[in-house]
């Protein structure tokens, strides 16, 4: 524990106070970047307050007053107890957190190695971060643990009366029989099952099932369980904004009051949808990845979906993994975990064979749908229009005079990614990042997708004068105006982050796919989340080699995962899809392993490159980065981390690799470099790590230098 130097402190009796009656002495946590928690003496006036962990204290800190949360109640300081200050006042007469939200912070805290404090406050929505007095209904008696339902999982909910079901029989619940669902397929029965048979404990499952397997409609029919048993149900999404239609499923589905959380809400709205959580109202929390801190008392079952999907990593400040730290609050809580996907991280399938995750398989698609057939088009000396080669088009042409949909897939938005000049070779640079400027035109600008800086579009080079600026290469808007005059009969919808931009406009576009009023759906990677397009009969895949050959280990991981989510979103109907995916690199050993034995072949190859190269699952990784406005500066301060860490007592079996210039080395004007550590043993890491973190908070260095640590970093740039 350390004392704040610059109190003042108040030097009222307390010693005197002391030796009458037992002394209280409350830690607190406060939203400052430091590992440690503060000591304070409760107010003069505080005979009645009954201390419990997790109310809100308005405390003296430095020259200003500050929020903390109350973490622990000690009888005695490290610190001299004249020198301690008083908490100025208690903002909750209840705790806004109970003991286990307060453990689970605390754990991810220490495991990412990021200050408790600012841990706290980054779980805790924006209204309650600031020094109001007002607070939600106690949602936790005082001095209790919170309530447990004791009752017995309710029986599930199971349609098919004549067919005898390998579940208990019973009723629906207390819900319309026209919100029962299908009829299980024997896949999906036997998954509903083997997660029915856990609640009431911790038991991680990975639900690994092909896009349009139903998975969602299991979710749904353990939900209804677990409402129906008078429990909470907690499900954690990548994105809702890009999937409309995901709350409308559960909500029209289940009975009681399901809330959303996402940054994008309301701050009204996220403050009272955060109070029915937390007093236990909502029945159903559908968030994303800051969800998972949510308070809740009667959580009963936690649900990842799309478990693979990087956002669910928070790349700033609060480095946590949604996915891993929902694992971590399922076992504290003592409830089923189920992590769900059509393609699903390489960890987590790691996890399961080696049965730490009890692996349930839906590899077949629900109801009538066919499984899309992919094909490879080598593209090498074909001519192309529009990025698009002849056999593709020709093919498009057949599926449109069918009267048939169409899908195509290019990640790259904008006009064009290049703009150069032709006389004189200038390229248009962004002035304060290692990023070339994408070309937009409507509405016309010059953008850094890294750092958002935009400039007008220039009409002369800057550089020679010259006026023969041109254009190089293709994002969607370009696609989109190439590919009307080779199909003038059709109606194209373009489906990116620009063209969604105003509020309603995803939903406007995607019900005018559904209704078929377009015949041509191209866009990013938008496509490749969630939604159904059910009269979609061919995907093209435009352009995926760039993806292929980035030079992060995860590449091909992301990029297998990118071409099974988009087939998965053809030919969900009646109507068999095709796949056909353009390259330059058709002998590409993950493409070919992909084509050969789907995703499972692709992992089982990647899995045994894992573990010839040693990386992730088979060990483990943390990632300290720096960076300063000169480029120098970061580099000498990872050389001394790292001649700070091999001088620790605990280095065996740690490997540090670098100190090394970031891929993308100036960002925002500031230069970046990081130094890798790895680990076989997480444990080991662990230990390393927190002892280091200690050295590093002590180092001296300049203003101008940030660092931060990132553990199981899954981006190297
Ligand atoms: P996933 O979440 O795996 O992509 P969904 O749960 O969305 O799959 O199911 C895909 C489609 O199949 C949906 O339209 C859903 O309504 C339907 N479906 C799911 N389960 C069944 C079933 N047992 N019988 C018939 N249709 C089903
Ligand atoms: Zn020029
Ligand atoms: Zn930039």
């Amino acid at each position: 524990m350390i004392e704040e130097n610059n109190n003042s402190a108040i030097q009222l009796s307390a010693a005197a106070t002391a030796s009458i009656e037992p002394m209280v002495i409350l830690q607190v946590a406060i939203d400052v970047p430091l590992m440690t928690l503060f000591d304070y003496l409760p107010p003069l006036d505080a005979a009645s307050v009954e201390w419990t962990q997790g109310m809100r204290l308005l405390v003296p800190f430095g020259s200003r007053q500050r929020v903390g949360i109350l973490m622990g109640i000690a009888a005695d300081s490290d610190h001299a107890l004249a020198r301690l200050k008083r908490v100025d006042a208690v903002l909750d007469e209840q705790p806004l957190l109970a003991a286990v939200d307060l453990t689970l912070i605390g754990w991810a805290a220490a495991y990412y190695q990021y200050p408790i404090g600012e841990a706290i406050f980054t779980a805790l929505p924006p209204h309650l971060r600031k020094k109001s007095l007002k607070s939600p209904q106690p949602p936790f008696p005082k001095g209790e643990e919170k309530p447990i339902d004791q009752s017995p999982p309710a029986p599930l909910l199971q349609r098919g009366e004549k067919e005898k079901p390998p579940l208990e029989k019973g009723g629906l619940g207390g819900f319309d029989e026209k919100k029962a669902g299908f009829e299980l397929n024997p896949d999906q029965a036997t998954a509903v099952s083997a997660i029915h048979a856990a609640l009431g404990r911790f038991q991680p499952f990975l639900l690994d099932g092909v896009t349009g397997s139903g998975k969602t409609e299991v979710y749904i029919q353990l939900i209804a369980q677990v409402i129906a048993s008078g429990q909470q149900a907690l499900v954690i999404v990548p994105e809702i904004g890009l999937t409309p239609q995901l709350q409308t499923r559960f909500t029209s589905r289940l009975p009681g009051v399901t809330v959303v959380l996402h940054s994008a809400l309301k701050a009204s709205d996220r403050a009272r949808n955060w109070e029915q959580a937390t007093l236990g109202t909502a029945t159903l929390v559908l968030g994303t990845r800051s969800a998972i801190f949510v308070p809740l008392p009667r959580l009963g079952l936690i649900v990842v979906d799309e478990e693979h999907d990087m956002s669910l990593k928070q790349q700033d400040g609060f480095r946590y993994s949604a996915r891993d730290v929902a694992v971590r609050r399922a076992q504290l809580v003592g409830c089923p975990i189920i992590l769900g996907s059509a393609t699903p991280a390489l960890e987590t399938l790691h996890n399961a064979q080696r049965q730490r995750y009890d692996w349930l398989q839906l590899p077949r698609r629900a109801g009538v749908a066919q499984p899309p057939k992919i094909s490879l088009l080598d593209i090498r000396q074909q001519p192309l229009r529009a990025g698009l080669s002849m056999v593709l088009r020709e093919r498009m042409q057949t599926e449109l005079a069918a009267g048939n949909q169409i899908l195509l897939f290019l990640n790259r938005r904008g006009y064009a990614p290049v703009l150069i000049c032709h006389a004189c070779g200038w390229i248009g640079n962004c002035p304060q990042c290692d990023v070339r400027l994408t070309l937009h035109l409507s509405p016309r600008k010059f953008w850094c997708h890294h750092c958002g800086r935009v400039q007008p579009v220039p009409q002369h080079c800057p550089s020679c004068k010259s006026a023969d600026l041109r254009m190089i290469g293709r994002g969607t808007e370009r696609l989109e105006e190439e590919l009307q005059p080779l199909f003038p009969d059709a109606t194209i919808a373009r489906i990116d982050s620009d063209s969604t931009q105003r509020r309603g406009e995803l939903k406007r576009l995607l019900s005018a796919v559904a209704r078929g009023e377009v015949q041509i759906v191209l866009g990013t990677q938008m496509l490749a989340k969630g939604h159904d397009f059910p009269r979609v009969t061919l995907v093209g895949i435009l352009d995926l080699d760039g993806v292929l050959y980035a030079s992060d280990f995860r590449a091909p991981e992301r990029a297998a995962q990118l071409i099974m989510q988009v087939a998965g979103r053809a030919g969900r109907a009646e109507r068999p899809g095709r796949v056909i995916l353009q390259t330059r690199h058709p002998e590409h050993a993950l493409l070919q392993s992909l084509l050969r034995s789907g995703y499972r072949g692709f992992v089982a190859e990647a899995l045994r490159e894992r573990e010839d190269t040693e990386l992730p699952p088979f060990t483990h990784l943390a990632l300290l980065r720096a960076d300063a406005t000169d480029a120098l500066i970061p580099m000498e301060f990872l050389s001394e981390a790292k001649r700070l860490a091999l001088a620790l007592p605990e280095t065996e079996h740690i490997f540090i690799l670098g100190p090394a210039p970031s891929p993308l080395v100036r960002r925002v004007g500031r230069y970046h470099a990081q130094l890798l550590v790895q680990c076989a043993d997480r444990m080991r890491l662990q230990r390393f790590l927190n002892q280091w973190g200690g050295v590093l908070q002590k180092l001296k260095r300049g203003k101008d230098l940030h660092w931060s640590m990132d553990v199981d970093p899954i981006l190297f740039s």
